[in-house]
C-alpha cells in the first residue's frame, strides 16, 4: 500500500503510474477522503477537549441551573463524539479500500506497456530441444507413464485438481528437497508455513480477499472465519513479522518457505486448461527477504540468480523477462519472470512461466506494519520486502516431462533429482 501523504504530494505521478499499470482507480478520492478524515479527527479532538473541560468544571459549579446546563452539554458532546468516531471509522475504511487498489510505484527502467509483447527478454539460457520424433505434451506423458489422475481430481474436488501418482509423487518431493537444500546452502532459513492466513495479512501482501465479486476474487475464503487459503507462501512469510520492528544489523533476513498454494484462477477462464499448467492447488517453494531500502535491488538480483541456478541445475532451457508495467500486479516495483521452454505447449512448443521474483519495496510492509531500526538511527523506517519462486512444482513437472522425454516413451530423471527419486528413468508401465 502506498502512503496517503505520498499520493497527495505526487498525484500526477501516481495517476500516470496507474495508467501504465492498467489500473482504473479514483486517485483523487484518496485526497478528499484524507481531508475528510483529518477534519473529522480534529472535530473529535475539539469535542473531547470541551468534554474534558466540562468534567473538571461541573463538580465545582455552585449554581444548580448552570450545573444542569453543563451536564446537558456534556451529554450532547458524548453523542457528538460517538457520531464523529463512527464517521472517522467509515472514512478510514473507505480510504483503505481505495489505497488497497492503488498499485506500487514502478522502477524507472521497467518496460512500459500492457501486452505480452511489451515484456522484455533480457537473457536466454540454452536452446529449445530439437526432437527426432514427435514429442508428446505432459498430459499424454502423464497418462502413458501413469503419473497423474485428473479424473479422480475432478471427481473428488473439481476441475483443475489432480492426484499425483507413482514417480510424479517422488518428483514433487525431490523438487522440494532440491530447492530447499539449494536455498539452505545459500544461507536462507527454511520454513514450513501454514496454508491458511488471515484476511488482513492477505490485504497487507496485496491481495483483495474481500473482493465482493466472486468472478474476480483470486483467493478461496473460508466461510464463517476471517481466514483464506493462501495463494503463495509469500503471504505467510511476509506476515511472519507483522507489527514487528526488525534490527537493521540483522538485515537482510532471508527465508525459504514451503506451502501449498490455492488459486481460484478467476480472470483466466479457458486459459491453459490442459493438464498441470494452470491448476487450483500446487506445491511451491518460495523465497522471501526483509531488508533495508539500500539492500533491495542487490537482493532482487541475488534471488533471480538463485532461480537461474535452480533451473540450470535441472538442465532446462529458459529465458528471463523484465516484466512490463501492465503485468506487474499490485505490489511489485520491479519483476523478473523465468519462462522455460515447454515442447508440448501450443503448436510446436512455447515458453511457459516457471518463476517470478518481485521487489515490492515498502508496499507490503507499510500495511503489515513491519519496520526496521538501526542503533545509530532516530526512530524507525518501513522495511522492504522481496519474493521469488524457487520451484512451483507442477510447472516444473510440465517442463521436466516434456523436455526429458525419449523416443521409447520413457522420461529421463534430471541428474540432480535422482538421489531423491531413486532412479534415472521413468518407463511406461506395462
Ligand atoms: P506468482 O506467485 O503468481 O508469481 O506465481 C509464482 C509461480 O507459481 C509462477 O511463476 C508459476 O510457476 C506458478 N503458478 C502460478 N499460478 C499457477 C497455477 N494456477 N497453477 C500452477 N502453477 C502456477
Amino acid at each position: 500500500m502506498l502512503d496517503a501523504a505520498f499520493i497527495r504530494e505526487n498525484l500526477d505521478a501516481v495517476k500516470s503510474n496507474c495508467r501504465n499499470r492498467s489500473v482504473t482507480v479514483d486517485v483523487d478520492r484518496v485526497v478528499s477522503l484524507d481531508d475528510d478524515r483529518k477534519r473529522l479527527v480534529s472535530e473529535a479532538q475539539s469535542v473531547q477537549q470541551r468534554a474534558n473541560e466540562l468534567s473538571k468544571s461541573i463538580p465545582s459549579e455552585k449554581d444548580p441551573a448552570r450545573k444542569q446546563e453543563l451536564i446537558n452539554e456534556g451529554k450532547t458532546l458524548r453523542e457528538q463524539k460517538t457520531t464523529l468516531e463512527k464517521q472517522v471509522k467509515q472514512v478510514e475504511e473507505d480510504l483503505k479500500a481505495i489505497l488497497l487498489q492503488i498499485p506500487n510505484m514502478t522502477h524507472p527502467d521497467a518496460p512500459v506497456g500492457t501486452t505480452d509483447a511489451d515484456n522484455k527478454v533480457i537473457k536466454q539460457f540454452g536452446e529449445p530441444r530439437q526432437f527426432d520424433f514427435p514429442p508428446k505434451d505432459h498430459v499424454a506423458l502423464a497418462e502413458s507413464l501413469d503419473l497423474v489422475d485428473f479424473e479422480a481430481g475432478a471427481s473428488v474436488t473439481g476441475q483443475k485438481f489432480y492426484f499425483l501418482k507413482n514417480e510424479a509423487v517422488l518428483l514433487e518431493l525431490a523438487l522440494v528437497q532440491y530447492a530447499m537444500t539449494t536455498l539452505v546452502k545459500e544461507g536462507f532459513t527454511p520454513i514450513i508455513t501454514p496454508d491458511l492466513a488471515r484476511v488482513e495479512v492477505l490485504e497487507g501482501i496485496g491481495f483483495l480477499p474481500r473482493d465482493p465479486n466472486p468472478e474476480t476474487r483470486q483467493v478461496y475464503t473460508i466461510a464463517d472465519t476471517d481466514l483464506c487459503l493462501i495463494a503463495t507462501a509469500e503471504i505467510t512469510l511476509g506476515g511472519m513479522f507483522r507489527d514487528r520492528i526488525l534490527d537493521e544489523a540483522e538485515l537482510p533476513k532471508r527465508y525459504v518457505g514451503l506451502s501449498h498454494c490455492f488459486r481460484t484462477e478467476a480472470g483466466a477462464p479457458g486459459r491453459d486448461t490442459r493438464g498441470l499448467y494452470r491448476v487450483h492447488q500446487f506445491t511451491k517453494v518460495e523465497m522471501f527477504a526483509f531488508c533495508t531500502p539500500e539492500q533491495a535491488e542487490e537482493i532482487h538480483l541475488q534471488i533471480l540468480a538463485i532461480e537461474e541456478k535452480i533451473f540450470q541445475g535441472l538442465g532446462l532451457t529458459y529465458h528471463i523477462l523484465d516484466t512490463c508495467t501492465g503485468d506487474l500486479g499490485g505490489p511489485a516495483y520491479r519483476k523478473y519472470d523465468l519462462e522455460a521452454w515447454m515442447p508440448g505447449r501450443g503448436d510446436g512448443g512455447g515458453w511457459g512461466e516457471i518463476t517470478s521474483t518481485s521487489n515490492c519495496t515498502d508496499y507490503q510492509a507499510r500495511r503489515l506494519n513491519i519496520r526496521s531500526k538501526s542503533a545509530g538511527q532516530k526512530g524507525t523506517r518501513i522495511a522492504y520486502t522481496l519474493n521469488g519462486t524457487a520451484v512451483a512444482v507442477t510447472r516444473a513437472l510440465v517442463a521436466i516431462l516434456e523436455n526429458y522425454q525419449q523416443a521409447d516413451g520413457s522420461v529421463i530423471v534430471p541428474e540432480v533429482l535422482r538421489p531423491w527419486v531413486g532412479k534415472d528413468r521413468i518407463v511406461p508401465k506395462s
